[in-house]
């Protein structure tokens, strides 16, 4: 079996630490390994805007910020094909096929999205077009028969709904039209769901509580300084609760020992630091600045890229568009596969 690598963001925002974690690394990892037939990155316009229909200004400007990020953050255009979703219109004719082998019932249980329609305050107003985003994201997998997907943990659900369709798909059809695609999860709970600013929901552009790549150093340091962390811990002396605390779980998903010996050589490692935080004694400033120390040092080359990228976002659209004509060639290929296994392929009745 041929190894497609394919992931994606949508265009909702700029990308923020938790996409690091979450799934920006492991894409790193699996770009340097090295060992695939194919590697894409779509940028996920026509997804973001299924709940933001009324946005299409902020949708379109943030592709290019996207494109930017991915290669600041070390995204290799010479490996990666990096494209717009909206370029391969074919995506949107396997959705309509596939929005046939799902039911309302199977989409009503998925917990990302319920988790989602809470968090934008949809009740009977929910488009239609988000409600149906996970079909359509099958189809953005299943096109390019991309069996290595790595994502952060609320992906997964969307991961097993592109599963089923592709196992319902063969089956209805023909066997092995479609492959069955695998997440690459980071390997820690807390990257796989890197927790927001706030300590409430997950980090994420539309929940506007995010660390982005492109932070300034005095953004970031406000940001840390603000971060939640155990509202009962007030004097330095007090006993403190390291579960849901921001500054910990961030320090859990980016501290190092290089980073204790760096930065705060009185501690080895998190265990001592987090003992030290419990028994009391120990306050938030500190630990704060410990963590922008880390954060700093991780985002600055990453800011320094960007700058230089910036001068030249006319090369990085035309890299978009170039790519988007070989990964339409590809989900047309798929397309014609899975008409054919449909029979519905009706030129054998021209003459
Ligand atoms: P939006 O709020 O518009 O949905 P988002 O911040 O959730 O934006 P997405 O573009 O939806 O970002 O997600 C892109 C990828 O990043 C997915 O693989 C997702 O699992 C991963 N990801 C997003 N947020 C996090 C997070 N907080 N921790 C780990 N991974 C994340
Ligand atoms: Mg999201």
């Amino acid at each position: 079996m041929k190894n497609v690598i394919l992931t994606g963001d949508r265009p909702t925002g700029n990308l923020h630490i938790g996409h690091y974690v979450g799934s920006i690394s492991n894409r790193l990892k699996l770009q340097e390994k090295g060992g695939y037939d194919k590697f894409y990155i779509m940028i996920a316009d026509t997804q973001a805007l299924t709940d933001n229909a009324d946005k299409v200004d902020k949708v379109k400007n943030n592709i290019i910020q996207v494109a930017i990020d991915y290669l600041s953050a070390g995204i290799d255009p010479e490996k990666v094909n990096i494209f717009i979703q909206s370029q391969v219109p074919e995506l949107s004719e396997i959705t309509m096929y596939f929005m046939n082998l799902v039911s309302v019932a199977r989409l009503n249980r998925n917990p990302t999205i319920k988790e989602e329609i809470k968090q934008r305050g949809f009740s009977n107003s929910m488009p239609v077009g988000f409600m149906c985003y996970p079909i359509s994201q099958a189809a953005d997998i299943l096109a390019f028969d991309a069996n290595i997907i790595p994502v952060g943990e609320d992906q997964e659900p969307m991961l097993e709904q592109a599963r089923e369709i592709a196992r319902s798909f063969n089956s209805t059809y023909g066997e092995k039209v479609l492959v069955e695609p695998k997440s690459v999860l980071p390997e820690t709970k807390n990257q796989a769901r890197l927790v927001g600013l706030d300590g409430k929901l997950k980090m994420s552009k539309s929940a506007g509580n995010c660390i982005y790549l492109k932070d300034e150093p005095e953004v970031i340091k406000q940001k840390v300084m603000s971060a939640y962390t155990d509202p009962n811990h007030i004097k330095v002396s007090d006993p403190g609760q390291v579960k849901g605390n921001v500054v910990f779980e961030y320090l859990e998903a980016f501290a190092t020992e290089e980073s204790f010996k760096k930065y705060l050589p009185e501690y080895k490692n998190l265990d001592e630091l987090k003992a030290h935080y419990k028994k009391g004694g120990l306050g938030d400033v500190k630990i704060k600045m410990f963590l922008n120390n880390v954060l700093q040092e991780l985002l600055a080359p990453i800011r320094e890229r960007r700058k230089e990228l910036e001068k030249n976002v006319d090369k990085i659209y035309n890299m978009l568009f170039e790519n988007g004509k070989k990964a339409r060639q590809h989900a047309a290929k798929t397309l014609e596969r899975m008409k054919n296994a449909m029979g519905i392929d009706y030129t054998k009745f021209l003459k």
